[in-house]
């Protein structure tokens, strides 16, 4: 399996660039953030696009080589963000592997936008918009993935 290590320079560009589409693709009144991979995606998007309404749908997925694509969804969304099966609302994740949470996302909010920044070729297909994309065989280490912070500083390019 491949590691792609992303820098917090590296994703709060690739982020920006997210934002900078997704102004195309509005406008959106109120935002979701898919925890907790989609918390910080999500900050810098609502600063870029302006949005100041912005919920949580709390997940926890069971990814490990045993277990694929198994999703708990451990909180919903407000009804506000849920009426009108979510038309206007901006769903942000970090990335779509299986595409098993954003199949769940899509059944709860059939109208709503959904981005992630990064997106593996099963997940890819099922996400409204998305940065770049990475192969199914690897794994991406993000900047606040635990642990991570006591390694070695990672090269600009963000690629080891
Ligand atoms: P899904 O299979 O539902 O598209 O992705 C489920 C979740 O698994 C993602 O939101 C993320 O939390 C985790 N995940 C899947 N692939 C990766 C990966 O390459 N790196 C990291 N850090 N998490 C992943």
């Amino acid at each position: 399996r491949k590691a792609f290590h992303v820098s917090w320079d590296q994703f709060h560009r690739d982020a920006r660039a997210l934002a900078w589409r997704l102004s195309a693709s509005g406008p959106f009144y109120g935002m979701v953030a898919v925890t907790r991979g989609g918390l910080v995606p999500a900050a810098i998007v609502a600063r870029e696009l302006n949005l100041r309404l912005i919920d949580t749908f709390c997940v926890t997925s069971y990814v490990d080589e045993n277990v694929r694509g198994q999703v708990k969804v451990l909180k919903g969304v407000s009804p506000d963000i849920g009426r009108d099966e979510g038309s206007g609302v901006l769903v942000v994740d970090d990335l779509a592997d299986t595409g098993a949470t954003v199949k769940i996302v899509r059944a709860l909010l059939p109208k709503a936008h959904i981005a992630t920044v990064y997106a593996k070729p099963l997940g890819g297909p099922l996400v409204d918009t998305y940065i770049t994309e990475v192969s199914q065989d690897t794994w991406i280490y993000f900047p606040w993935d635990l642990g991570l912070s006591f390694q070695a500083p990672i090269s600009e390019t963000g690629r080891v």
